[in-house]
């Protein structure tokens, strides 16, 4: 089974609407053809600027959040039918910043994940463990949570919309990459707990990323692995010089 590598740029809280539109054009006149699925997170109000620059690329377009409603009285969030207008197919759920800083649950996230599939979006479900977690020799309980009410009531027809992305929080903008060994073996686990919750088709289709200080220099090392599929980006998918490589892993 070839899993198609999937890299996502996640830019977090970084690019206006001008300095992501003058980026996306860089990204999109660097890349040129390629065989993986690249897409990019900019923030909410920088969207609009670079769907309109990557408009017949084959880069896509994400959002890093969502509301877990549809509309009304929610001061401050942005729906799912928003992003849809937009033009975006994509969403980031449960990074672990909106877990750690904003206290988003497994089951509010869960919601979001449900809404999104419900409005026909595919989501990127972030999941992983903080240092004390794996240290405590908690790494399988933490992820088997994560992952089953993550994934609760979300039918098997409707897992092909659905990556997830293995982050442990102890990588992420830290410098400190999992090694490809030990990151392989989380995303096993992740696969083997989907084909307990689904089915073995289901898993061995499912793209699973790695995200936590993927560089351009430990990109390939990371994505030669079996069960590693992709890579979710942070601080070096600020930057094409960064980005591109990572993309490129294979070339
Ligand atoms: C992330 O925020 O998803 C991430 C992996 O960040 P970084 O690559 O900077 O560690």
């Amino acid at each position: 089974m070839m899993r198609k590598p999937f890299i996502a740029g996640n830019w977090k809280m970084n690019m206006t609407p001008t300095e992501g539109a003058a980026f996306a054009k860089k990204l999109r006149d660097a890349l040129g053809q390629s065989d993986v699925r690249v897409l990019v997170a900019p923030p909410f109000v920088t969207i609009p600027s670079v769907i309109e620059v990557l408009r017949g690329s084959s880069i896509e377009v994400g959002a890093q959040n969502m509301s877990d409603q549809k509309s009304g009285a929610h001061t401050g969030e942005v729906s799912a039918a928003m992003l849809k207008d937009l033009g975006v197919k994509t969403v980031i759920l449960g990074h672990s910043e909106r877990r750690s800083i904003y206290g988003e649950s497994d089951h509010f996230i869960n919601d979001k994940v449900l809404l999104a599939l419900s409005e026909g979006m595919e989501v990127i479900l972030c999941i992983g463990e903080t240092l004390s977690e794996r240290e405590g020799g908690q790494l399988e309980a933490v992820l088997t949570t994560q992952v089953s009410e993550g994934l609760k009531g979300v039918a098997a027809e409707d897992m092909g919309r659905v990556t997830l992305a293995y982050e442990p929080v102890w990588a992420i903008g830290t410098g400190k990459t999992a090694t490809p060994e030990d990151a392989d073996s989380a995303h096993a686990f992740i696969r083997a707990l989907v084909a307990k919750l689904y089915n073995e088709g289901v898993a061995e289709e499912l793209i699973i990323q790695y995200g936590g200080s993927v560089k351009a220099d430990n990109a390939k090392a990371l994505l030669s692995k079996e069960h590693i599929d992709g890579a979710l980006v942070g601080g070096a998918s600020l930057s094409v010089e960064q980005f591109l490589p990572i993309v490129n892993f294979d070339k």
